[in-house]
């Protein structure tokens, strides 16, 4: 089957050793200042964004494609890893095909049990028992429809950032069983106790053994199918960062992919997969990433060959071992596989070797796994996983999710999967992904604790098949709230739960609350210095340049100060005892660096600056001089010995 092309174009505008870069398997006619990026066009990556200035290209294109085709034009910079999740969210019915299907009536629709068994849905039975957890479904509002439950609902720990305290495992766990977990994934990254020639690898404030154990053991009191995630190919860069497996990268000035084609590479992989797998010795499968392997085919050993060839032989390789040496089912991210066709999965037999797990984090799931990307997995994958999100989706440096927008993607995705699953021997279920960085160099995005009432929402919704207002009433139990609100929660404006979870005591509850002192206070701060930099007339970086102002001014100007830069302060203790309820020192210092830290620099800068205004008691006669720096754009250059001053007629 040929899919349509799909694709976001890209140039890299320092690129040293590798002239142009080719990110994916596309044929390659196109000019070599182009940068075929198509899984950012078909499915976004899984934690990278389009900056905003790329978007009026990016919907240009998508306008002039019934699926949308995404080109950032040559000279534009784009993330490397580039995700489009905001990019995504934008698009609003653009694939006609998409619309007409979401949505659409399907009277064959049949619910699933948690163990996976399909059952036909008597819509004059409205309620049902579900029979792992043992509780009463009510269909509230949902009229007699047919729904879908996923079997798996799975919670992703993203462990790569801000990584909890064992102790917080214990806590939660019991918290996502309620609202109707019944599986984790597990992405260790460098949080995993390497040893041999991997130790490297492992961070400073890496679990121990005996943690994992300790996590592992809480995972099965609370009968937690669990899945680690290792990474086989992409986002190796907490691998590859290092000296010692610099050799191993794909492309030397970008460490997130291996090269296929070197033994070396493999090695690697056999060592994460059997250090991994000596940790989970009664695990059923193994999630292998090879997502957004942008980087393929451009080393002196893999420039020649096929970038599809390369990509699934590599998978098939991984896979094998994964199945001969460890006897798990290998699972992987499906972006990488959306574009190739069906004939080439099969001829890699990649169906018989791994499970495809299919994510998008938007509400418009078809338009990035439009139906013939389903028709191309139902002929090759008898399985099939999807993948949601709760939070790290939506922005790279958010500090608490839009809940609304990631119940519309969950609501989605059953939607599809009622669709769809009967394309596949089984539909497995649905990971909710909460992702802690968009990638290991980057800075940290929504904390666990901050995402929690989001997740929650989520889970309550695949574990009963559909979102109802009703579902806040277990929420307010889950959620340990000691104000039950009566009335119905309006996403639009308490977008992020703040006030109906305000008086909610769950673990981490702190870190939830402080997202909203913490939104608070830095607005001030960036209203404030607008105010008394921008707007008004005796602050602004002309005065401080120049040295020039009316004290008087700057004193009114400052009037406001203590009541900007105290709470600000105070927010740093705040957060720092509610961080240090979840997460190590280290943790609580980053996010602290990174969400408040810039503030009080910018508060200190400006009081720094308003008493050196101060200072003069005698101003200079005007015109004052120009600015040196002008003079590069032929701005301000005068003539001194010119009576004129500039002021003759030309
Ligand atoms: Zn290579």
């Amino acid at each position: 089957m040929i899919m349509s092309v799909f694709v976001v174009c890209l140039q890299f505008s320092s690129n040293a050793n590798n002239g142009h870069l080719l990110a994916n398997g596309l044929p390659d006619s196109r000019s070599r200042d182009e940068i075929p990026l198509g899984m950012v066009g078909v499915g976004g990556s899984h934690k990278t964004l389009i900056p905003r200035r790329n978007l009026s290209a990016l919907n240009q294109r998508q306008d002039q494609n019934s699926i949308g085709v995404g080109i950032v034009k040559p000279g534009q910079l784009v993330d490397m890893s580039g995700k489009p999740p905001r990019y995504q969210q934008q698009q609003s019915g653009g694939d006609p095909r998409a619309i007409n299907y979401v949505g659409s009536p399907d009277n064959n629709r049949i619910q699933v049990y948690g163990d996976g068994k399909a059952v036909p849905n008597n819509p004059s039975n409205n309620n049902w028992q579900d029979q792992q957890q043992s509780k009463t479904w009510q269909n509230n509002g949902n009229g007699g429809n047919n729904y879908y439950i996923p079997a798996l609902r799975v919670v992703h720990f993203d462990l790569k950032g801000a990584p909890p305290k064992v102790s917080y495992f214990k806590q939660i766990f019991p918290v996502l069983k309620e609202a109707g977990a019944n599986a984790i994934l597990l992405e260790y990254e460098d949080m995993f106790p390497f040893t041999g020639p991997l130790a490297p690898v492992s961070a400073k404030n890496a679990y121990s053994k005996e943690d994992i154990q300790t996590i592992l053991n809480l995972a099965k009191t609370h009968h937690f199918e669990v899945i680690p995630l290792v990474q086989t190919f992409g986002h190796l860069e907490f691998v590859l960062k290092l000296k010692e497996f610099r050799d191993l990268r794909e492309v030397d000035d970008f460490p997130q992919a291996i090269c296929p084609s070197r033994n070396e590479s493999f090695n690697l992989v056999e060592h994460i997969i059997d250090q991994v797998m000596a940790l989970h010795p009664n695990i059923r499968w193994l999630h292998v990433g090879c997502d957004e392997v942008y980087h393929l085919g451009y080393c002196s050993k893999c420039m020649r060959l096929d970038r599809d060839n390369l990509f699934l032989s590599h998978v098939a390789r991984v896979a094998r071992y994964v199945r001969d040496k460890h006897k798990v089912i290998p699972i992987v991210w499906d972006d990488m596989l959306r574009q190739m066709p069906t004939e080439k999965l099969k001829e890699f037999q990649l169906g018989t070797l791994v499970e495809p797990m299919v994510w998008t984090y938007v509400k418009d799931v078809y338009r990035f796994v439009p139906y013939n990307v389903w028709m191309s997995y139902s002929e090759v994958f008898p399985f099939v996983w999807a993948a949601s999100a709760f939070k790290g989706a939506f922005g790279e440096t958010l500090t608490v999710p839009n809940v609304k927008m990631h119940l519309e993607n969950n609501e989605a995705w059953l939607e599809v999967m009622a669709e769809q699953h009967k394309k596949f021997s089984n539909f497995r279920g649905i990971v909710i992904t909460g992702w802690q960085r968009y990638d290991h160099l980057a800075t940290l995005c929504e904390l666990f604790p901050a995402g929690l009432p989001s997740l929650i929402i989520d889970l309550l919704t695949v574990t009963q098949g559909y979102f109802s207002q009703t579902l806040f009433t277990k929420f307010h139990n889950i959620l340990q709230c000691t104000v039950h609100q009566r009335v119905q929660v309006d996403f639009e404006t308490d977008p992020h739960l703040w006030q109906r979870a305000s008086s909610c005591f769950f673990p981490g509850s702190a870190v939830f609350r402080m997202t909203q002192h913490h939104s608070e206070a830095v607005k001030r701060v960036d209203d404030y210095l607008y105010d008394v930099t921008i707007h008004k007339a005796w602050m602004t970086e002309y005065n401080v340049r120049h040295n020039i102002s009316s004290p008087m001014r700057v004193d009114e100007g400052l009037a406001d100060y203590s009541s900007v830069y105290y709470p600000l302060t105070s927010l740093v203790r705040t957060a720092r005892d509610a961080l240090r309820e979840v997460f190590d020192e280290y943790t609580v210092a980053e996010w602290i660096e990174q969400n408040i830290y810039p503030y009080i620099v910018k508060m200190e800068k400006l009081w720094k600056e308003a008493t050196n205004l101060k200072k003069p008691k005698v101003w200079p006669k005007r015109p004052l001089p120009p600015l040196d720096l002008l003079k590069k754009y032929s701005v301000g250059v005068i003539n001194e010995d010119d009576d004129d001053l500039g002021h003759a007629a030309a």
